[in-house]
């Protein structure tokens, strides 16, 4: 008898503690919510913020920064030369040398080197995080090989893509408002990015000029517009989320004195610092914001990012874990080690589709040490993903949605209608695919059909390198030299 009671008592315990873990699910889902008028509701308040961001520079870290590139002129094919790049923005760098071949010529070659970052320069200081940065293109520099040939008597010359928030003075400089992502170091901010690279390269001896400086938004738009007329946009889904695209100079009050000749400015919108009322954080969104690296900031880019979406799935296992001892007694350790849960690892076990769950199990006894999980605990897991992920890729559709109305408002006059495409890049987007799947999905939904029909994403792979070299390019000072 006393063998049923221990049997009948667990029974009845395990029943609480599903129990407990379905509410936490359910409350959580239901936080996440994204309905279609929510969306438009998202979308109206970006479109009202491009607005208001082109008006004025305010400060504000809630509201959007509508950075000015001074990219007026986006390249035409006719880009002639050797040129390199250097991209820097999430884990990794990039080097690149990419040859021009000029009008109709295309790209004749292009080399590269990825180098990833050491974590400790991250949060360490300008100069050890240049230094490390110049050591790399003097060693990509040497390696040259001569395929790659500059004409005698020329300086190199660098398309630096930055992808951080950059206040901009010319095509070539620009001061650091503040780092995202997982960069922290102090007395960078508020400097000119450009004098920092230069002087690090200076002290390694590298000689080279540093001739556009561009957010990997503005490099990846300058890339899809390379090789496509229709480009108007560029979206990042990667470590952290942005968007660029092409503004009429007369829709940018706060451009002042400054009129481009093309009567065009590329806008780098820092879409990731958006917030908006109409999607209340959840509990663990608050707490992911007060204990990350820029509390209060990059609200949007927390809610999308693929630096953060594994994160958010931790924090709701850990709270499954607490609340509902979900892995048993006690809390998994690994489980409560911040940034443990990597997006990629969270998108494998979205997409396992073996009847056990295997993937899952493999990722939770590998990464989280939880051993034998049953299949309602790994459903639970996949669920989450799912509801994390969703909510994502709606709400950066309903960004992109924001985008597309402002170029409709200001070509509403043209007539006859014209192809609208998006150069989309980024880890998140290239290999996520149920997210990339559902932004499509809720894009479609938003526009409806036949409007949708009229509007394409590209997927513009590793093109933030390249688009800067191209306007490099375009930006030489050598180029009055060449058309002469
Ligand atoms: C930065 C942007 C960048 C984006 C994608 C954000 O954290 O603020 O400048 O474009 O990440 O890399
Ligand atoms: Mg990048």
């Amino acid at each position: 008898a006393a063998a049923t009671a221990v049997v009948v008592h667990r029974r009845m315990r395990s029943a609480a503690r599903w129990a407990r873990v379905t509410a936490i699910m359910k409350d959580f889902e239901e936080k996440c919510g994204t309905s279609i008028e929510n969306l438009k509701q998202v979308a109206d308040a970006m479109n009202l913020e491009m607005h208001n961001g082109l008006a004025s520079d305010s400060g504000d870290a809630t509201k959007l920064k509508m950075l000015i590139s001074y990219v007026d002129n986006l390249p035409t094919g006719n880009e002639k030369g050797l040129f390199y790049a250097l991209d820097l923005g999430g884990t990794n760098f990039r080097v690149l040398r990419v040859q021009l071949g000029g009008k109709g010529g295309g790209i004749v070659n292009q080399e590269f080197a990825e180098v990833s970052i050491p974590s400790d320069l991250m949060v360490g200081t300008s100069e050890a995080l240049f230094d490390f940065i110049a050591a790399e293109l003097a060693k990509f520099v040497d390696q040259e090989g001569e395929d790659f040939q500059l004409p005698p008597g020329r300086q190199r010359e660098l398309g630096f893509t930055f992808s951080f928030p950059v206040m901009q003075s010319s095509i070539a400089s620009g001061n650091l408002i503040r780092w995202t992502k997982g960069f922290s170091i102090d007395n960078t901010v508020g400097q000119d990015i450009v004098a920092e690279l230069t002087r690090a390269m200076e002290r390694r001896g590298v000689d080279m000029r540093v001739s556009a400086l561009v957010n990997d938004t503005v490099g990846t738009l300058a890339r899809g517009r390379y090789s496509n007329r229709d480009v108007v946009a560029a979206v990042i889904l990667g470590t952290g989320t942005n968007a660029a695209y092409v503004e009429h100079a007369h829709a940018i009050p706060k451009l002042d004195g400054l009129l481009p000749k093309s009567g065009e400015m590329v806008i780098n919108m820092e879409w990731g610092g958006f917030r908006s009322l109409h999607h209340p954080l959840t509990e663990y969104d608050h707490a992911l914001d007060a204990e990350s690296l820029n509390p209060g900031e990059q609200i949007f880019e927390k809610m999308i990012s693929g630096m953060y979406l594994g994160e958010i799935v931790r924090r709701v296992l850990c709270r499954m874990a607490e609340e509902a001892s979900i892995f048993g007694d006690t809390i998994p350790p690994k489980l409560e080690v911040p940034f443990i849960l990597r997006t990629p690892d969270m998108s494998a076990m979205h997409h396992d589709t073996s009847s056990d769950l295997k993937v899952v199990d493999n990722k939770l006894k590998n990464i989280l040490e939880i051993p034998d999980t049953s299949l309602e605990i790994r459903e639970v897991v996949v669920e989450l993903c799912n509801i994390v992920a969703t909510r994502g890729a709606r709400l950066a559709a309903a960004g992109i949605m924001g985008i597309l109305m402002k170029l409709q408002r200001d070509t509403i006059n043209d007539g006859e209608k014209q192809m609208t495409v998006v150069a989309l890049d980024g880890g998140l987007y290239e290999h996520y695919t149920e997210f990339r799947k559902c932004l499509q999905n809720t894009l479609k939904e938003l526009l409806g059909e036949e409007v949708s029909q009229s509007i394409v994403f590209e997927h513009s792979k590793d093109g933030s390198g390249i688009g800067a070299a191209l306007l490099a390019a375009s930006h030489s000072r050598y180029l009055e030299l060449d058309e002469s």
